[in-house]
């Protein structure tokens, strides 16, 4: 039997680690002033809403990421959605076949930016072990991926990384980057306007 490790060793919570160092920018008596994007960043950092995608396998780790052992709800991401259009982070987990491959990204399509994506797992990022003709073989083939998380199946510990590896991005992307000619040219890659 896998062996459990409860926290023993309770930490006080900190709030800066929790929601992360606060952006650069100028403080004073009374006042903070800093990049309007980076207080977008931070708000939508700390509150991403997910899609679960989830076919097979992985989808039961991700039920043990949500449960209360790992508890996503610390990093502001409790509120899992099953409506495309009110997530914005879209988490696939599972074999994807070909069939399932238009289903996907019309999901994709149908969420409004901005909008992230996590590979969560061997399948979702490559087909995994399942090198057949019905298996799709990464589902970057169909839609733009941010975080690719390894494993079959990741644990809870490597979702949680993944996530906070999305975090980071969110955090750090600037609020024009989507109106960019170059994440114009990445969905157009995909067939995407
Ligand atoms: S990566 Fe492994 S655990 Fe995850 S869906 Fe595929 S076969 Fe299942």
């Amino acid at each position: 039997m896998r062996p459990v490790r409860f926290n023993i060793n309770a930490k006080t919570a900190n709030i800066a680690d929790a929601i992360g160092a606060p952006p650069p920018g100028f403080a004073g008596e009374g006042f903070f002033s800093t990049k309007m994007s980076d207080v977008v960043g931070l708000a939508r950092k700390n509150s991403l809403w997910p899609l679960p995608f989830a076919t097979s396998c992985c989808g039961i780790e991700f039920m043990a990421t949500m449960a209360s052992h790992y508890d996503l709800s610390r990093f502001g991401a409790e509120r899992v959605g099953f409506s495309p259009r009110q997530c914005d982070l879209l988490m696939v987990m599972g074999t994807i076949s070909k069939k399932m491959g238009p289903v996907l990204r019309q999901v994709y399509l149908q969420m409004a930016e901005p909008r992230w994506v996590i590979a969560v797992g061997a399948c979702a990022s490559s087909g995994g072990i399942f090198d057949t003709y019905s298996v799709l073989q990464g589902i970057d083939q169909v839609i733009p991926v941010d975080v690719y998380v390894p494993g079959c199946p990741p644990r809870p510990e490597a979702i949680i990384d993944g996530f906070m590896r999305i975090q980071d991005l969110v955090g750090q992307e600037s609020i024009r980057r989507r109106n960019g000619e170059q994440y114009k040219a990445l969905l157009n890659s995909y067939g995407i306007e």
